[in-house]
């Protein structure tokens, strides 16, 4: 096995015992020697440079500093008790401190003995202090300079404990790169890295780890990232190959009296040319003879649902059926509710399937099914049960993804021999490097056009101690006729507080809006579906004007007369909470509001997310934003992916060398999609141990 190396598992390797392999293994999923490799340094400190301490400012991260020793005092007693010796260079003075280890240094530090001191300065009582620095004496330090870039590791408070702190990991792997053993197989063909002048494979595993100095550094980064780009898109670019492959579709070669009938005498308004040209996108992949597999994404109220109706007729004017799947009992009522109204009167047979759905009627439903004459079926997760089983699925339309699993997804596709047609509708925009890597397998449209007419939401930041303000507004509202929500954030470690939060707030808002002149709903996630049913029914029959609730406000529902929306707490919500939460509003014709609540206490990121709610509409900029402010792995949907763990890689940031490595991979697989041909022997077997090694993938595939 050419690997056997890299496979090794870590108990092997010296100086990892039983006790520390499990560590590793919990704590850092560290198995093998390769994982160990793979681990790479988070930061590097330049240990070459000597720092002035003048030159010492707010946000200087480690240094080395040379200086000689004052005073060395100690200070508090017992477990308080410190040890502190002044070191200056002739340019400032430092107090250098430990908490620990006090009698093993006191020997150490002599008054007026030079030292290379190495650490984190902070700002303590306007003095300069390094706690814990590490001290060398100049001669030694000569001998250890070839180590010029430091790397540090992340650790664990339990790593720690067994000695595996940053230098500890770094010592494990440093055994690792000398053993004699030691030997990293390429795995990208002469051509690619000629081609890109990337260093080969095992210099940059080394270099990454122990870098002599930044240039060779920057090299074996730039290697790294681009195998680790590559290897993932390769692999997408593949599945999705061989699916389109694999599934053939259903042709729907023609447009007919359903579509013609629909667009010349029942649509009331014109569509936008966004609608048409992804309308047009999807038409291409229903006559190719392949399964399509469309991403379409669209912000709330961009008219995602109307192209997923003209795609369903497209279905039944070449005599099959159609489904949309939504991700809750309330929004597939309401998807049910907004097309049998649309297309009454057209003869089309379509019936809602959710839970609470009656036998009698259940029966019915699945006998149209079966035999064909149901057309339409919209519903929940009871789609796909085992007894829902459909004469001809030609589309499914799955509404708001991120509350389904791949898995679900999968079930659907099983339900016929040749898969139907899949059009997932997402309005949570993606940005366009995440989804490239997150559904790099499916196609992608986006609607990136509003129908006309439409106001954009007005957004104001409003600081808590203006509340009588904002609650002076609501009833000027209330009084004109609006219903307006008032959110309260939901942190998942302490739904006790926040639920007390909520209440509190509850009683608040019920004392400023006293019955009987006005009503209040109020929706938390610790009440029963059906309670939450009632609640959000009442609001929806305009019962009652207040609805007070944590962020379970369902996504997607569509209450046109809801046109305030207060947001308290704001700045504990992520961006695209904030956005999805604003899109409930402004669903009407009438101007909406949105109310951004906050204390004065801000930190800069979440004023960053309150002044980029304020200052823009636009889904892609915001989660452009949201991506850049957080990182990937916090937003929504990537955490279960388990995809995006990248090692090195970071999509924002290397969003170049993504795009290269896409394109690369999609013009080696056009010219040798299995990969076949010799020159691509290497790809093929580090696909194969990819495989072999990342059940995540399945998820997906
Ligand atoms: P989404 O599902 O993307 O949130 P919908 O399809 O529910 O958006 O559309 C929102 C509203 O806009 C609906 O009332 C719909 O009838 C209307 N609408 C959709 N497309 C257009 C258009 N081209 N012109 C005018 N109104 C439209
Ligand atoms: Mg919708």
């Amino acid at each position: 096995m050419i690997h056997s190396f890299l496979e090794t598992p870590v108990e092997y390797l010296k100086g990892v015992g039983p006790a520390r392999a499990d560590l590793l293994k919990k704590e850092l999923k560290i198995f093998t020697f390769g994982e160990l490799l793979s681990y790479f340094p988070f930061r590097y400190v330049d240990r070459s440079k000597i720092y002035k301490i003048t030159d010492i400012h707010d946000d200087t991260p480690y240094i080395q500093i040379m200086g000689t020793i004052g005073r060395i005092t100690t200070a508090g007693s017992q477990r308080s008790k410190r040890l502190i010796a002044t070191i200056s260079d002739g340019t400032g003075e430092v107090d250098l401190v430990w908490f620990q280890g006090i009698k093993w240094v006191i020997d150490l530090l002599i008054p007026g003995k030079t030292f290379i001191v190495f650490g984190k300065p902070s700002w303590f009582n306007g003095r300069l202090n390094i706690a814990h620095p590490e001290l060398e004496t100049p001669p030694e330090h000569t001998s250890t300079l070839k180590i010029n870039l430091m790397p540090f590791y992340n650790s664990t408070e339990k790593l720690k404990s067994k000695g595996l702190d940053s230098k500890g990991v770094s010592k494990l792997i440093k055994t690792l790169l000398i053993s004699e053993k030691f030997y990293i197989s390429e795995n990208l063909p002469d051509e690619i890295t000629g081609d890109l002048k990337l260093i080969a494979r095992e210099t940059a595993f080394i270099n990454i780890h122990f870098p002599d100095n930044l240039e060779i550094l920057k090299k074996a980064q730039a290697r790294l990232k681009f195998e680790e780009l590559f290897f993932i898109q390769l692999r997408l670019l593949q599945q999705k190959y061989n699916r389109t492959q694999k599934n053939t579709g259903h042709v729907f070669s023609k447009v007919g009296d359903n579509v013609n009938n629909f667009y010349h005498h029942y649509l009331t308004f014109e569509l936008t040319n966004a609608q048409k040209r992804v309308i047009r996108e999807i038409r291409q992949d229903l006559r190719s003879g392949k399964q399509m597999n469309r991403l379409l994404q669209g912000d709330v109220g961009s008219g995602k649902t109307l192209v997923a109706l003209m795609i369903m007729l497209i279905a039944l004017d070449n005599g099959y059926q159609a489904c949309l799947m939504a991700p809750t009992e309330i929004l597939a009522n309401q998807h049910f509710q907004t097309i049998s109204r649309m297309l009454s009167g057209m003869g089309i047979h379509i019936s809602l399937l959710t839970g609470s759905t009656k036998n009698l009627q259940r029966k019915e439903i699945l006998q149209g099914l079966f035999d064909g004459t149901l057309q339409i079926l919209i519903g929940t997760h009871a789609l796909i049960e085992e007894n829902v089983q459909f004469r001809e699925l030609g589309v499914v339309v799955i509404d708001e993804q991120h509350r389904f699993g791949v898995a679900q997804r999968a079930k659907l596709w099983d339900k016929n021999i040749i898969t139907p047609h899949v059009l997932v509708m997402t309005a949570t925009p993606i940005p366009r490097t995440l989804a490239m890597t997150l559904y790099g397998d499916l196609e992608c449209s986006v609607i990136d056009e509003m129908p006309p007419g439409r106001k954009p939401v007005i957004t104001r930041h409003v600081y808590d101690s203006k509340r009588e303000e904002v609650f002076g507004f609501i009833k000027k509202m209330i009084k004109e006729g609006k219903q307006v929500y008032i959110v309260y954030p939901l942190i998942k470690e302490s739904e006790t507080l926040d639920l007390k939060n909520l209440i509190e707030g509850f009683e608040i808002v019920r004392e400023a809006f006293p019955a009987p002149g006005y009503a209040i709903s109020m929706v938390h996630g610790k009440m029963k579906q059906p309670e939450k049913d009632v609640e959000m029914n009442r609001f929806i029959r305009k019962e009652t004007q207040i609805m007070v609730a944590t962020t379970v406000i369902e996504v997607g529902v569509d209450i046109p007369n809801a046109s305030v929306m207060v947001i308290e707490n704001a700045e504990r919500f992520g961006l695209s909470q904030l956005h999805q939460l604003r899109g409930r509003v402004g669903r009407g014709a009438d101007q909406a509001y949105c109310i951004l609540m906050t204390s004065f206490k801000l930190t800069v990121e979440a004023k960053k997310r309150i002044d980029t709610m304020v200052s823009t509409s636009d889904g892609f900029i915001i989660s452009e934003t949201d991506l850049q402010l957080r990182g990937p792995g916090d937003l929504e949907g990537t955490q279960q992916s388990g995809i995006l763990n990248l090692k090195i890689a970071d999509i924002v940031k290397d969003e170049k060398i993504l795009k290269y490595a896409r394109n690369l991979a999609s013009d080696i697989l056009r010219d040798d999609p299995s990969l076949e041909k010799e020159k691509n022997m290497m790809l093929f077997q580090h696909l194969a141990l990819m495989n072999k090694y990342n059940e995540n993938w399945g998820l997906i595939s």
